[in-house]
């Protein structure tokens, strides 16, 4: 067991009656992520994708989750007001499944961050841009296991290794660790 550390869970709730799909908020976000910062938009890099089905009228905003290795074996299908929609639509992984939440150029997967910056954003800025109130930021204070960043780290090097090969990385990391001693 590790040691318990407070954490600030930040939350965005969404709010689908009030989202009319203008996609401001993949704008936002690809504009922020960019580098150099603001310099171009590009929905296909945003962290936020709006899915719609041109023929059954409703936008779902969904976040870039976790990076998957492999396809899931089993599929999520999805009706809402009656309405049948593809099968993975509002799944949140980068997976080799699909082209959604991977970098346009790199292929690298891509990920919500809340907008994490130094300093602070008061607000994520798909949140900031959303002007029809579909996107609501909350922040609440948990206690949480330390283990939890020893899972980030490993998630991290299992997309590095799958994109650039162990050897690559192990090199990499080695050579690293020494320049740091020495
Ligand atoms: S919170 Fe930030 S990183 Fe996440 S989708 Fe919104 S703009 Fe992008
Ligand atoms: S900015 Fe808001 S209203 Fe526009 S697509 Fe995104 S979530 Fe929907």
């Amino acid at each position: 067991m590790g040691e318990k550390k407070k954490k600030i869970v930040k939350t965005i709730k969404v709010d689908l009656d009030k989202c009319n799909g203008c996609r401001a908020c993949e704008v936002a976000c690809s504009a922020f992520h960019a580098a150099p910062k603001y310099s171009s938009n590009n929905p296909a890099r945003s962290r936020i994708r709006v899915i719609h089905e041109p023929l059954r009228d409703v936008y779902v905003p969904v976040y870039a989750g976790e990076y998957a290795k492999a396809e899931c074996m089993g599929r999520d299908k999805y009706v809402i007001d009656g309405k049948e929609y593809d099968e993975c639509s509002f799944c949140r992984a980068s997976c080799p499944s699909r082209d959604l939440f991977k970098e346009p150029d790199s292929a690298l997967p891509l990920k919500c961050d809340m907008c994490e910056d130094d300093p602070p954003q008061e607000k994520p800025l798909c949140v900031q841009w959303c002007l029809n109130d579909a996107l609501t930021y909350e922040e609440r204070e948990e206690e949480v296991e330390e283990e939890v960043k020893q899972e980030d780290v490993e998630r991290g090097l299992d997309s590095m290794i799958d994109k650039y090969g162990l050897d690559k990385v192990m090199d990499t990391v080695t050579r690293m660790a020494l320049s740091k001693k020495g």
